[in-house]
């Protein structure tokens, strides 16, 4: 039996009836048993997400790795000169499309740096190109720090610059870039990028021009259990006031190669602090955010397994192709559809290929 101070008691009762936790509840919560917060956890996931494990069958594809925000936790970013910088044709971004294609792919996730002199036809080719020539295969590109770089290298407002993606063939966003929306945070880690309220910016008015979006988080960025859980409170309220949020998708930052961990000497965090992570956030998402991401990209494939249990109901995608998060040392590989399921199926419970907005597909 667990042995449960009354506080930890009384806040892990305040979830299951699904009352509001506080910035208080949840850094107790962090500080708390991850095998009792991951039973309310997954408790919780029952209720409002069921047993059914959902994939995508995607690919990311990173049209440029020349990026002039220098984010020190980043491992994928080069200076123009860089031997290996490149930016990516219409034809070769088209080519990826047609093989993510041929492995039936339905979500393509176009992403890439802040490129100092790309210009906004540019992202509207690989929109208007892709929608030609893929029009199933959805378009979920560009988070919100891109959206608001590219805003401000053409001179034109968020609204604006999102209207003219739409136009072009948008159809969702990657919440990237959230990394922990906390200022002192950014400063530290990213001092070029936007600063949190930006990325809320982005966000909310994507929202009010329909657009659904997702979230993410990445903690072990040098923050402590009060920023992490603030960021899941701003992307609470967020939800709240705009539903807009498909998903949330947590994961820990990766070290390799990085100025961040050199500086601050940061080794890979541990499984048992993913999990951590995922439970606290389903517990304090409850009734906003329907949708949990277990990432076995960065986690591997048996801790994303267990994450099943500690609240996640989404497996994420099978990543045809990823290069940010394996820059950083991260090892992952394809993952086909039929060993995802496989993985679902292991851990217990029934699987099935959804679309980007957690359509059901297919059931195995
Ligand atoms: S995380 Fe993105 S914005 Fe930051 S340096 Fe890397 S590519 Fe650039």
């Amino acid at each position: 039996m667990f042995s449960v101070e009354d506080d930890v008691r009384d806040l892990l009762d305040k979830a299951l009836c699904s009352e509001p936790l506080s910035l208080r509840d949840g850094i107790k919560l962090f500080e708390s048993d991850v095998q009792l917060t991951g039973i309310v956890a997954d408790c919780l996931r029952k209720r409002s997400a069921g047993d059914l494990v959902t994939f995508v069958i995607d690919r990311n594809i990173n049209y440029t790795n020349i990026c002039i925000s220098g984010c020190r936790f980043c491992a994928f970013y080069r200076s123009s000169k860089a031997d290996d910088a490149y930016v990516l044709t219409i034809e070769e971004l088209l080519k990826k499309v047609a093989e993510a294609v041929k492995l039936g792919a339905t979500q393509v996730l176009l992403q890439g740096g802040h490129h100092p002199e790309l210009p906004f036809e540019y992202y509207e080719n690989m929109l208007c190109s892709m929608s030609e020539k893929f029009p199933r295969v959805q378009r979920h590109a560009f988070s919100p720090s891109e959206i608001a770089h590219i805003a401000k290298i053409s001179g034109s407002s968020i609204k604006e610059t999102l209207k003219r993606l739409i136009d072009a063939g948008l159809q969702s966003i990657p919440g990237g870039g959230a990394e922990i929306l906390d200022d002192k945070i950014r400063k530290k880690i990213s001092p070029k990028k936007i600063d949190w309220k930006g990325w809320r910016k982005v966000m909310v008015t994507a929202h009010s021009l329909g657009m659904p979006t997702t979230a993410t988080m990445v903690y072990g960025l040098t923050e402590g259990y009060k920023e992490r859980v603030r960021h899941l409170l701003r992307i609470r309220e967020i939800q709240e006031k705009t539903h807009g949020f498909t998903a949330f998708i947590p994961w820990s930052f990766q070290p390799g190669n990085t100025a961040l961990a050199k500086k601050y000497n940061i080794a890979c965090s541990s499984g048992i602090e993913y999990l951590k992570v995922v439970a606290v956030s389903r517990i304090l998402l409850n009734g906003a955010i329907r949708n949990i991401q277990a990432s076995w990209v960065t986690q591997g494939e048996r801790i994303a397994q267990i994450a099943l249990s500690y609240g996640a109901n989404d497996f994420g995608g099978t990543m045809i192709e990823e290069n940010v998060v394996r820059a950083a040392g991260a090892d992952s590989q394809y993952l086909p559809p039929d060993e995802i399921v496989r993985l679902i199926k292991n851990a217990g419970r029934p699987a099935a290929q959804r679309d980007t907005l957690y359509r059901i597909l297919k059931r195995y």
